[in-house]
């Protein structure tokens, strides 16, 4: 038994491929591609992978809805890390010294 999801790419039946094709000749159609639902993509390890074939489909999806998935977590203000900057004279392969900025995580 197969456990699938059909991608979420808005336009993901309107690519041009071979693996899309279905249906029979006189009939034939692009169809939305399957997403496997294996270790790799569900459960601990649930990724955009588990419900878009591609990058580009996810891409779709994304820029299509934008408002509404930023509707989900608004950013409303900035946030901030608390850091430590450090000043250190660094050497370049060839001899060279110069000063380095060093940017340290602060634990809170
Ligand atoms: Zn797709």
């Amino acid at each position: 038994m197969s456990n699938f999801v059909w991608c979420h790419g808005p336009s993901c039946h309107k690519s041009h491929t071979q693996d899309r094709i279905r249906g029979v000749k006189g009939s034939k159609v692009l169809r939305t591609k399957k997403v496997t639902q294996d270790r790799w993509n569900s459960g601990i390890d649930l990724s955009m992978y588990s419900y878009f074939c591609s990058q580009g489909c996810y891409n779709d999806f994304a820029n299509k809805h934008v408002r509404e998935v930023i509707a989900i977590a608004p950013r409303t203000e900035a946030l901030e890390t608390p850091v430590s900057i450090e000043r250190v004279e660094s050497t370049t392969y060839g001899g060279h010294k110069y000063m380095e900025t060093r940017i340290l995580t602060v634990d809170n």
